[in-house]
């Protein structure tokens, strides 16, 4: 069995980029105060770190999931530039109120825990030793489904955050064997 390992989960709209609304469109993308440098921090440490983000905007047909994968290919082409990096991107398309009924229900879309989870299987990563970071109370209450730590953020700049995040790991850090 691989050993576990801590993880930073972060919330994309209102964390990573500014939402104004279903953010979808390139030359609508800016990042939330220092959130680039707040990803390259916990990158230059080793720390994996993923996006689990609520797309409702595609089941709501806002906008399609080509759309949100090109939103996402510059936002990844921006953190790393400025020298972060991303391992995966888990989205749900979803949304209660969609015209398709088979897009209101899921066990992905937050405060469900389901991205969170899925992602730890897959990457083995310890849950009680990370931290996900996010700007609503359903990130929160996502991050304690999933057994980790939920960290709110609420203005100013990410690094203050993602601080906190790092300072949960080493915390949580078990002395290697
Ligand atoms: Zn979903």
């Amino acid at each position: 069995m691989p050993k576990l390992r801590p993880a930073i989960f972060l919330d994309r709209d209102g964390v990573i980029n500014i939402d104004h609304g279903y953010p979808h469109k390139v030359e609508d993308f800016a990042f939330m105060p220092d959130a680039d440098r707040a990803i390259k921090r916990a990158h230059d440490l080793n720390i994996p770190i993923f996006v689990v983000t609520n797309q409702g905007g595609i089941g709501l047909r806002y906008f399609d999931i080509p759309a949100m994968r090109q939103f996402h290919d510059h936002m990844l082409t921006k953190i790393s530039d400025a020298g972060g990096y991303i391992t995966e991107i888990a989205f749900c398309p979803h949304h209660p109120s969609s015209p398709h009924p088979e897009m209101r229900d899921c066990t992905c879309r937050k405060p469900q825990p389901g991205m969170i989870l899925e992602l730890a299987k897959k990457y083995h990563i310890d849950l009680p030793a990370s931290a996900m970071i996010g700007d609503r109370p359903t990130d929160m209450e996502a991050a304690h489904a999933a057994g980790c730590h939920g960290i709110l953020y609420e203005s100013g700049s990410v690094l203050t955050v993602m601080d906190a995040a790092l300072q949960h790991i080493s915390i949580m850090a078990k002395p290697i064997s």
